[in-house]
């Protein structure tokens, strides 16, 4: 006889799967013999550069790398990622001390609540923003409060808006620039306001940068660079968008030393590092040929100006992406985010993500992404015309 199976706490009080209905609608429609046009998804379509793939074949094959790996990423590893932040932004930082790896920024993010959230500590998190901050933060028994993106404000967080006896409670501030979902990126100004309000209240930044190389103006900042961000807070960059790696999971985090540290606790306690393959591949991506990167911000570049256009025929207007690949778009009037992306799927067989599926203040708008080809990209603009928005 089966014992009865019953589930922590924390995993009941996860938010209702907003996703699961287009999900079911996905496999219908589908099931029809529809041909999908998903710009649902945000992983990239254009495989792993050959020269990383070519590493870690190599890398593989060699017995050093059977192993446990050291749960803080060779020191190789910690020095490429040290290399790119010099190469990237002028920075000389220390691999030993303020850089970790991780088994993706998605980790990392899980485990910044355990290492330094306790229990009823406040964590800022952007609304609309990636569901990672909060559920890190619920599932160590934080509390979040949002802080809503608009567009009257650039989809920039109002820090001056946050309550003193919430920031005196608060212990991390989640920033992500070059923005997910809202495509916005951050001026240099915006940061460092957030760095005097880390200062004033004590708070640790937590900066995703998971976007950094994907921008379609000048280069984005980091928070690093601006005086006293190292002193506040840490960022993570991801390899997984910038060299189309988010099946590889390997990731740095760099900043703040006591902040790493913290991060590096937790996972010697509960993983152990990434394969060591993986981190020579890593290697291979982060100290090779900068020029991939720049192919691929051409590349999302060419298709955001055809959905950004072809969407604009149709009247759905929006702001050119700033970064990212996705295309943040506000509703027609009197539309749900949930009912037209509905309507896409069931009327055009186009998938794409309502906004309130990453919070509250994300209703009004759809999400988009570029991660398609041109052609499939015009194809679901001509799809959409059939809608007679
Ligand atoms: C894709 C994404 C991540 C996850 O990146 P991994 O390094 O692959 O875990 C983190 N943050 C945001 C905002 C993302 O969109």
């Amino acid at each position: 006889m089966s014992i009865s199976i019953k589930k922590a706490e924390r995993i009941k009080q996860l938010p209702p799967y907003l996703f699961a209905e287009i999900d079911r609608l996905k496999r219908e429609v589908a099931a029809r013999g529809i041909d999908l046009i998903n710009l649902g998804i945000g992983d990239p379509d254009t495989p792993t550069p050959p020269h990383i793939v070519a590493r870690l074949r190599e890398a593989a094959g060699n017995p050093a790398n059977h192993r446990y790996p050291d749960y803080e990423g060779l020191p190789s590893f910690r020095q490429a990622a040290a290399g790119w932040m010099r190469e990237r932004y002028g920075l000389t930082v220390d691999p030993a001390t303020e850089v970790v790896s991780l088994i993706g920024s998605k980790e990392g993010i899980a485990n910044m609540a355990v290492a330094f959230v306790d229990h009823d500590d406040v964590v800022l998190v952007p609304d609309p923003g990636y569901p990672v901050y909060h559920i890190g933060t619920s599932f160590n028994g934080g509390v979040t409060y949002r802080l809503p993106l608009r567009r009257e404000n650039g989809f920039l967080p109002d820090l001056a808006a946050v309550p003193t006896d919430v920031a005196r409670r608060a212990k991390l501030l989640w920033l992500n620039y070059p923005n997910n979902p809202t495509s916005a990126v951050a001026p240099r100004a915006f940061f460092a306001e957030a760095i005097r309000f880390a200062t004033r209240h004590n708070v640790i930044i937590c900066h995703d940068a998971a976007y950094a190389e994907i921008y379609f103006g000048d280069r984005p900042p980091s928070l690093l660079e601006l005086p006293g961000g190292r002193e506040v807070g840490i960022e993570f960059h991801s390899l997984s968008k910038t060299f189309n790696m988010t099946g590889w999971r390997v990731v740095f985090a760099v900043g703040h030393p006591d902040v790493i540290a913290g991060l590096g606790k937790v996972k010697t306690n509960v993983d152990s590092g990434v394969f060591q393959a993986v981190q020579e591949a890593g290697i291979a991506a982060l100290s090779g040929d900068y020029a991939i990167v720049e192919r691929l911000r051409a590349m999302y570049r060419e298709r955001r100006e055809v959905l950004v256009r072809g969407l604009a025929d149709l009247g759905l207007v929006c702001d050119p992406p700033a970064g990212t690949f996705y295309v943040w778009v506000p509703m027609p009037r009197g539309q749900t985010a949930a009912g037209f992306a509905m309507r896409c799927l069931t009327e055009a067989g186009v998938v794409v993500t309502p906004g309130n599926g990453f919070g509250e203040a994300g209703e009004g708008y759809i999400r988009l992404t570029l991660c398609s080809p041109t052609e499939r990209l015009r194809e679901a603009v001509e799809r959409l015309r059939g809608l007679g928005l």
